[in-house]
Parts: structure tokens; sequence; C-alpha cells
């Protein structure tokens, strides 16, 4: 369809407030928190499902790709518009529909800004889980597509332990709604939840709201190294001891923070720990007191316990505010989402320094160590030439590494555009095959977020390539598969 005529028909169905053309507009959608771009061909902003309908209705008659987005804090690629199209923006969709505290749910529109959803509630002694640092800015239909995690979803679980039903728009148009994991028939809001907008795009859900715990509790940890820090976090969780949240920030994060909000980080300090523990006051004390002497067993040279909510949130805003806090180190970073077992942390880290070292690149850590979330910040100057091609070989060494120690290629930010290549390091051509099945049967002509998740190779047919690569394509060789 010709690109005026577009326009046109969009503006009809949204209206000429709703649809943005103008190219100098257009080139604030043309990317995401990744390092990626492409514009969209035009982008519409409905405000009511009826109008969401309407759009995928016409995108699929005239075969033009659809790419919905939230707030674009995505860190994997996974709203850029690869192949132009309709990008449909929901953050004009962002009203908090229902909060039904006698079943501790809410039914939110995917606009909704996840943090505003936690502020609504806790008067009542709610809020909504899953917390990514990021919340202040993204929207909760957005944590659904990639099934954000947080610093709290060690205790509390991902985004898709908290999503209980979907409305959603499935690329012919059709208008569903799925319900949770306890209903009969196939878990479809299972299935849509990490779906990165590839098979439908949500335009309601119902999510669980949690009882704010009566206590809490926030450690301080000083570490001389990350080794000494990664060992404490082990120790912790082999106490039997799950905590709220467990974060880490190695030196050189330290150093940035420490730079912009003043929190008092000694210079030389090698890693901190970030320890949160909630529940019912009595007894609390009794733990802080026991993870203390965990991590001064460990090596700590310090620990302090915060218990005035202002102090608590100072200590919470610095780690949450860390990534903006790299600004002050270089103009440009490229942050990293793998997982490894948490006993492999010290080796890990240590190969990411090395990795580092061998790029000529400053790589800091900053993550949720309880997790084995790992959030290597490969820092740069995007003006330096061939810095770009440094930084990217670096990210495909960080992975590799990751995945040899029996860890994974995302934690919580997505495959997107970002990883797919790397999806045979874990998965065989069988695996992918399944998964490319899976959503042809909701997107049949390919055009929900094209380009995402899947390597090129998989739509080129080359399934059989795959195999040979893949870890797991190894260990069944290895178990005589
Ligand atoms: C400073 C910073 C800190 C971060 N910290 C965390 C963290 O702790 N944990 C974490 O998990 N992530 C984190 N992120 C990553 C990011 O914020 C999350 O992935 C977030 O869920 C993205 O939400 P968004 O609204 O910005 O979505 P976008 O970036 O706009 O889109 C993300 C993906 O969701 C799809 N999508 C968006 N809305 C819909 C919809 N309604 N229906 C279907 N698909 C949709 C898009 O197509 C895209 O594939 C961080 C990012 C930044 C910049």
């Amino acid at each position: 369809m010709e690109r005026e005529h577009l326009v046109r028909r969009l503006v009809q169905l949204v209206g000429p407030d709703g649809v943005v053309h103008d190219p100098g507009e257009l080139a604030l959608y043309e990317y995401d928190g990744s390092i990626d771009m492409h514009l969209p061909t035009v982008v519409v902003l409905p405000t009511r499902v009826e109008q969401v309908v309407a759009v995928v209705q016409l995108a699929a008659e005239a075969g033009l790709p659809v790419v919905p987005r939230g707030a674009g804090t995505g860190l994997s690629g996974g709203a850029i518009a690869t192949r132009g199209g309709i990008q449909i923006a929901l953050t004009r969709m962002n009203r908090i529909l229902a909060l039904d505290y006698r079943n501790r749910r809410a039914l939110v529109e995917p606009g909704v800004i996840n943090l505003d959803l936690s502020l609504a509630t806790q008067p009542r002694g709610y809020f909504y889980a899953p917390d990514p640092s990021s919340q202040k800015a993204c929207t909760i239909g957005g944590n659904i597509a990639e099934n954000s995690g947080g610093p709290h979803c060690l205790a509390y679980g991902v985004t898709t332990n908290h999503v209980l039903a979907l409305e959603v728009v499935l690329p012919n148009g059709e208008r569903i709604w799925t319900d949770g994991p306890d209903s009969p028939g196939y878990d479809l809001t299972g299935v849509l939840v990490g779906s990165e907008g590839t098979l439908g795009l949500v335009t309601k859900a119902w999510v669980r709201l949690t009882h704010l715990p009566e206590a809490v509790r926030v450690l301080l940890a000083q570490f001389g190294s990350v080794v000494e820090a990664s060992s404490a976090v082990s120790a912790i969780i082999a106490a039997g001891i799950v905590p709220a949240a467990m974060e880490m920030m190695d030196q050189v994060t330290c150093g940035a923070v420490e730079a912009a909000y003043h929190v008092g980080f000694p210079p030389d300090v090698g890693a901190v720990l970030l320890v949160e523990i909630d529940g019912l006051d009595d007894g609390l004390d009794d733990l802080a007191a026991q993870i203390s002497r965990i991590c001064t067993a460990e090596g700590a040279r310090s620990v302090r316990v915060a218990v005035a909510a202002d102090e608590r949130a100072a200590l919470w805003n610095a780690r949450k505010m860390a990534f903006g806090a790299m600004g002050r180190l270089a103009p440009n970073y490229y942050l990293h989402d793998t997982v490894v077992p948490r006993t492999k942390l010290p080796y890990t880290l240590a190969r990411v320094e090395e990795i580092g070292r061998e790029y000529a690149l400053t790589i800091a850590n900053v993550f949720h160590a309880g997790d084995g979330n790992l959030h290597p910040i490969v820092l740069f100057d995007r003006r330096e030439p061939g810095v770009i091609e440094r930084v990217l070989r670096a990210g495909v060494d960080i992975m590799q590494v990751c995945v040899d120690v029996g860890g994974t290629l995302s934690g919580e930010h997505g495959i997107g555009l970002e990883k797919r290549e790397q999806m045979p390091l874990i998965f065989t051509a069988e695996d992918l095959a399944a998964m490319a099945k899976l959503k042809r049967s909701f997107n049949p002509h390919d055009l929900f977020n094209p380009d995402k998740i899947f390597p090129s190779r998989v739509s080129c047919g080359e399934l059989r390539e795959i195999r040979a690569g893949s870890r797991k394509a190894t260990l069944l060789a290895e178990y005589g598969h």
C-alpha cells in the first residue's frame, strides 16, 4: 500500500493525533535501549482496543509488518521495526481499569507504567511484585512480552508468575482472552508471556497483587573483590535463606554510583552486595544478623543494616540508577543479560574482565546476583571508529562463556534482534523448529514482530546446519541420543 494512502487510512481509524508519520518525529521510534536502529513506516498510538483491532486488520490486509511498542526501554532490540511497517505504541492505553483487592488482582491496560501500579495499590497495603530497574518508565505490556524480572524476582518470581489472564489481538485481528494455568485447555497465558510481541498484541491484563511485607531490612555488605561477594551469595543460599533481593555492583559500578549519588562507598571497594529480607518483623533482625555473619565469614569488610525507610530507599535508588550513572564513565553502553549457575559467578566474572582486556573495553557489572543473572555493561564511545564491532564481538564472547559454564542467553531482557543468531548455542534445530511451528500457528505470515527471537537461518530453512553447534546437541550426543 502506498505510504500516503496508508497514513490516510490510519488517520481515519485513530484520528490525526494518533498517527506519527513526519520523518523527524518518527526518529523517536527507530530505537530502543539496545544499539540497533530502524525506522518504522508509520507509528500509531491507539487509545482503545477497537482501534488496535482495526489497525491490525488493515496491516493484515496490506501485508504490512506490525511491531508492538511500550516505553522503548527494551534492551534486546525487540521494539525495532526492522522491516518498517506499522509500529503500534501502546503508551496511551494506560488506564488501571480495576483494583480487585478481595481477589488480589488488578486489570490494567498494557501502557500502564510498572511503578504506577505499585504506587496506586500501596495505600491499601499491596504492590505489583515484578520490579525491573526501569520500572519508573517501562510498561506492563512490555514486561509481559519480555517476561521481565527485577531485583525482587529472586523471592517473588518473574512476570509470568504474576499474570493471570490476557486480552490479546492476534495477527489476523481476532481478539481473544486467555486464562490462567489452573484452567482447562492449553495454558495460552504461559505461551504469550515472554513471546516478545511475535504471537499477539496484549491489550489488557489481569495481574496478581501481592501484600506488602510487614517489615523489611536492607543489608549493604562491602567486599574487597567480586569473588568474595559471589561466594557470599552462594553461602547465603546454601544456608537455606532466600532473600527478597540480592544484588551486586562491582568496583567500576561502585565508582560511578558514588560519584553520582554519594552513598558512602570507599574508593577501594571491590564489590558491594545489597541484600533485602522481608516478612514478619519478629525474627527479621536475627535473620539480618545471620546474613551479616555469613558475609563477614566470606570476607566482607563491613556490613551495614538499613532499617529506616529513607535509608533503604537511598540504597535502592543507587542500585536502580546504576545504569544511568554509567554516563559518568562513557557516552554509550551496551548492556548484556546472561545467566550462569550461581557457583560459576566468580569464574564467569573473571572471564568477562579478561574479555574486556582482550578488546580494550571497560566492562562494568551490576546484576541480580541471587539469580546468577549477569549484566556486563560494555562502555564505549560510539564516535570511535571501529568500536561498535569490538563491542559486539566482546558481547558474543561473553555469551559463549556463559553458555559454556551451563548458563543461558537471557535472564530477563529477551532475545529480540540482538541475540537471535546465538539461539543455536542452546537449542537444537528440532527445538527451534518446534518453536517456529508454534509461532506460525499464531502468526502464519510472520507479520507480527518479524526478525525477532529466531536466527535468520531458521526462516531460510537451514535448520540442519544449526544442529552441529548447539550445546544441547553435544549433551544429547554425550548421553547417547
Ligand atoms: C535502565 C534499565 C534498566 C532495566 N532493568 C531491567 C530489569 O531489572 N529487569 C528486566 O527484566 N528488564 C530490565 N530492563 C529492560 C526493559 O526495561 C524491560 O524489558 C521492559 O519490560 C521493557 O518494557 P517497555 O515498555 O519499555 O517495552 P519495549 O521496549 O517498548 O518493548 C519490549 C518488547 O515488548 C514488545 N511489546 C511491548 N508492548 C507490547 C504489547 N502490549 N503486546 C505485545 N508485545 C509488546 C515489543 O514488541 C518488544 O518486543 C531495563 C532497561 C533499562 C533501560
